[in-house]
């Protein structure tokens, strides 16, 4: 309070209550399983039909609205999170499911899926995932991400991924992340994508693995280790968002090449 970090603290004397200054910080409201919400509403999730995205919207819309008028009423700030949720997401649907049974679609899986994503295991091109997320963006004020998962290596094919990065800030994406892999050998150091053998040094994977960094909700890792079984189970169930004629060169092309 003293350096004057938090909004109006640097006016405050020693002896002075913090209260007003509390008054700038954010209570966040979050939620997950936007996904399976709308399959158990209306049979389908926002990726596979315009009504449950219209629902979605509206569903998030009301959240939305409800922050904004508590933050009215109470002079606080108070905000909507699209929530990443980690332990979250495989114990609430742990809950539902000793309640309600097992529901295709909805408490048939390890995890509920994050926020207002395009559940992790549909396949549907990162294109069409951007302009479904997006709108989503706008309304959850106090954070969100939307991001695609790619096969091959963007290095190879640049233009593809401008025009990624592009239709994410066309379509109002206020956090976007495009997720590809990345290697490292351990042994020489060097970093990329790595197939068989390493370009740098030449050796092929033996007893010595090389590293292969993924990303799982904001973290890059390289092993999956410390991560809790609905998290697991979630990255086992990613599929990769095609870019329709905007070629990405494969693991098995690479080699060609
Ligand atoms: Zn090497």
């Amino acid at each position: 309070m003293e350096q004057g970090i938090w909004l109006d603290s640097d006016k405050l004397g020693q002896e002075d209550e913090v209260r007003e200054v509390l008054r700038h910080g954010t209570l966040s409201m979050g939620f997950i399983g936007l996904a399976e919400c709308l399959k158990a509403l209306t049979g389908a999730h926002h990726g596979e039909t315009e009504e449950a995205q219209e629902l979605g919207l509206r569903i998030i819309g009301h959240m939305r609205r409800r922050m904004d008028e508590a933050s009215k009423a109470r002079r606080m700030n108070y905000t909507l999170l699209a929530t990443p949720a980690e332990g979250l997401s495989g114990r609430f649907v742990k809950m539902d499911r000793e309640i309600f049974g097992s529901i295709p679609g909805v408490t048939d899986r390890e995890y509920y899926t994050n926020s207002f994503h395009i559940p992790v295991y549909y396949e549907i091109s990162a294109f069409d995932k951007i302009r479904l997320e997006a709108p989503y963006h706008e309304l959850t004020n106090a954070g969100h991400i939307t991001y695609v998962e790619l096969d091959g290596d963007p290095l190879k094919n640049l233009t593809a991924f401008e025009k990624i990065i592009r239709a994410m800030k066309e379509a109002g994406i206020g956090y976007g992340s495009i997720n590809h892999p990345v290697d490292r050998d351990t042994v020489c150091g060097y970093t990329g994508i790595i197939d068989d053998t390493c370009p740098a040094c030449g050796r092929e994977e033996g007893d010595v693995p090389f590293e292969r960094i993924r990303r799982i909700t904001g973290y890059l890792v390289g092993t999956l280790d410390r991560f809790n079984d609905a998290k697991k189970a979630e990255v086992r169930g990613r599929v990769r968002h095609s870019t329709g004629s905007l070629h990405m060169p494969q693991a098995k092309e690479r080699v060609q090449v």
